[in-house]
Formats: structure tokens, C-alpha cells, sequence
């Protein structure tokens, strides 16, 4: 009899993650001839939706917001008859030549696995954190900057995110502090020279270690990296913006990762499991970018179709 929560049918592909490298490889692998299912959990486009302005994908010389282009690939992808689901991926199973992978309401079937799961912001793990999270703490400049519009807030890191997300923050709020554990920042240096012309007050050696609070957040306290001396600084919100962990914990198990979580696969997008491909952030890469990601989903497409055409 037919169980209803089994897809009887078994695709070609299917893609684990609707960021550029998901759809990407959607779009590359229904191009290819093959039948493909994305499944997303929340809306395309991945952490880019969290981007108000990407400028560094090229063919937009004005740029372009982060969801927009999110739809857009997505569009591309169905446009030549990808089918895509909004549904959270709960379990898999991808060992055998047809794998298996379960949402809260259905089991899916097909030949070959993409992840495209991409990584999501790292928390510091102070306590407090996760009750003050949307109270005082956030993660996403671009989405929750606006409800600290002329307010002092400070952003806490020193990657590209964290410069990026100060000089954003810079053009809404009264005061913006960067606050960085070392005397370097790690970001690039075309948003060091934007960041050091600009208003924000960066706050070198300094770590936060401690979140001051009523209801919501009223400061952090920070203390210094080489004297181990602590101050306290008065803010009406903080940005963590300290890296990102990938979303990979699905495949413990199953596919090889490095100690970071990271799925471990080179430039073909083949993991240690015959079938399974590994694109965009979730792979072992040295430079995380959307276009590096849209690079993974199109190679990925590549590598599943030679390896179908291998099975057949
Ligand atoms: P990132 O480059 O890994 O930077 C993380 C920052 O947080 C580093 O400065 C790091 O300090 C600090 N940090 C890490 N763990 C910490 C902890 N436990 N406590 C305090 N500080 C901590 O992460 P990202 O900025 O989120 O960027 C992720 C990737 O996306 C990168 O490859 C980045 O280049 C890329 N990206 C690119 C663009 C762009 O080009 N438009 C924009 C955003 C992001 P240390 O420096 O001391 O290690």
C-alpha cells in the first residue's frame, strides 16, 4: 500500500538548502536533463536573505539585496523545472545508491544528495545570551539594525561581517562601537579603509565576557586582553558578529568533516559518500562568498551528473 508520507518517486537530485549554492546546483543539474528537489527550510536564498546590499556579485554595477537575489536564483532554478519545498530536513539516510531524506512530514528519495546547507552566526555562550537574544542582542545588522535607529550599540568581532556590519550600523544609530579581542582586524582591507573614515570607535584587545541587563541588554563588560582588567560599557544593543559555524550537524556520521563541522570535500564537491556533494559554505573552503558558494552548486550539478551517468 501506499505510504503517504513517502514519496514514491526518486529524483535525480536533491538539494539540501536554497542559498547560491543550492540553487545553483539546481539550476545546473535541471539544465542537465535531470529531475532535481530543492528543500529549503525557511525562504531562498540562504544567510544572504540577512544582506541588505551585496555588491561583490558581479552583473549588478548597483548592487543588489541579499533576498532579491536569493528570489532571483530561485526563479532561474524552477524557470527550467526544478521543483522546490519549504520544509526542514529532520533526518538522513545516504549511504545506499538511493538516499533517503525525511522532512517533519515526508520522506524524499533520490540517486544523489547535494548539501548546501550553509553555516549560521556563532553565539559567544555567555550566559544570559540566548534569554537577551532580540532583547538587546542580535546577529544581523541588516535585519534588526532599524529598531536601534539613533541608539548606541556595538558590534563585537573582527571579520568582514563584523566591519560590514559597523559601517551599516554607522548610518542609523547615534553611536557604534567595534569591539575586537585582538589589535588587528581580520577583515579586508577595503572595508578596514571604509571602517577607520568612518565615525565608529573601535575598542582594540578586548574581550566581552559579561552582559549587564534588566529586561533587555544595558551593557556589556568588557575585559582587556593583556591586563585582564574589566570595564564596563553602557549600550542599548550588541551585534555579535564572531564567525560561523556550519550547518552540517545533520550528516555527523555519515559524511567526513574536519573538527570545525565543516563538510570535507575540494573543489569537486565529492565527499566521502559515493553520491553525496558538499557545496558552498558547509564545504572546506578558503573563501566563503555567495559567488564561491554559486561556483560549488554549479560544479556540484557537474560531479552528481557524471556520477548518475556512471550508475546508469
Ligand atoms: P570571520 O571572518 O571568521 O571573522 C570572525 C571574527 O570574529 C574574527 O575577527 C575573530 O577574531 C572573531 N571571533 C571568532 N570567535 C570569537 C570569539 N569566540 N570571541 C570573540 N571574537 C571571536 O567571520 P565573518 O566575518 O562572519 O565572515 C565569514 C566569511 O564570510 C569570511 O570568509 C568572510 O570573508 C566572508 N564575508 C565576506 C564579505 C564580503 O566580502 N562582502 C562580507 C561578509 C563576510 P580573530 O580575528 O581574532 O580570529
Amino acid at each position: 500500500m501506499e505510504d503517504k508520507n513517502v514519496e514514491e518517486r526518486i529524483y535525480d537530485v536533491i538539494v539540501i538548502g536554497g542559498g547560491p549554492a543550492g540553487y545553483t546546483a539546481a539550476l545546473y543539474a535541471v539544465r542537465s536533463g535531470l529531475s532535481v528537489l530543492v528543500l529549503e527550510k525557511l525562504s531562498p536564498g540562504g544567510q544572504m536573505t540577512n544582506t541588505d546590499q551585496i555588491d561583490n556579485y558581479p552583473g549588478f554595477p548597483e548592487g543588489i539585496g541579499g533576498f532579491e537575489l536569493g528570489e532571483r536564483m530561485q526563479k532561474g532554478a524552477l524557470r527550467f523545472g526544478a521543483e522546490n519545498q519549504f520544509a526542514e530536513v529532520k533526518s538522513v539516510e545516504l549511504s545506499g545508491p538511493v538516499k533517503a531524506v525525511r522532512t517533519r512530514k515526508k520522506e524524499f528519495k533520490a540517486r544523489a544528495v547535494i548539501l548546501a546547507t550553509g553555516a549560521y552566526p556563532r553565539k559567544t555562550g555567555i550566559e544570559g545570551e540566548e534569554r537577551l537574544a532580540g532583547r538587546g542582542i542580535a546577529y544581523c545588522a541588516a535585519c534588526d539594525g532599524m529598531f536601534y535607529k539613533d541608539k548606541t550599540v556595538a558590534v563585537y568581532g573582527g571579520g568582514n561581517t563584523a566591519v560590514e556590519d559597523a559601517l551599516l550600523l554607522s548610518r542609523i544609530c547615534a553611536k557604534v562601537y567595534l569591539i575586537h579581542r585582538r589589535d588587528a582586524l581580520r577583515a579586508a582591507k577595503v572595508y578596514q579603509d571604509a571602517l577607520f573614515g568612518s565615525s565608529v570607535e573601535l575598542i582594540w584587545n578586548s574581550r566581552v565576557t559579561g552582559f549587564l541587563a534588566d529586561k533587555r541588554l544595558t551593557g556589556v563588560v568588557l575585559t582587556d586582553t593583556g591586563t585582564g582588567e574589566k570595564r564596563e560599557l553602557s549600550l542599548d544593543g550588541l551585534f555579535v558578529s564572531i564567525g560561523r559555524i556550519p550547518d552540517t550537524k545533520l550528516f555527523e556520521g555519515q559524511v567526513s568533516m574536519d573538527e570545525a563541522g565543516y563538510l570535507i570535500a575540494d573543489e569537486s564537491t565529492c565527499t566521502n559518500v559515493p553520491g553525496v556533494f558538499a557545496a558552498g559554505d558547509a564545504r572546506t573552503k578558503k573563501l566563503r562568498q555567495v559567488i564561491t558558494a554559486a561556483a560549488d552548486g554549479a560544479m556540484a550539478a557537474w560531479s552528481a551528473e557524471q556520477y548518475l551517468a556512471g550508475e546508469a
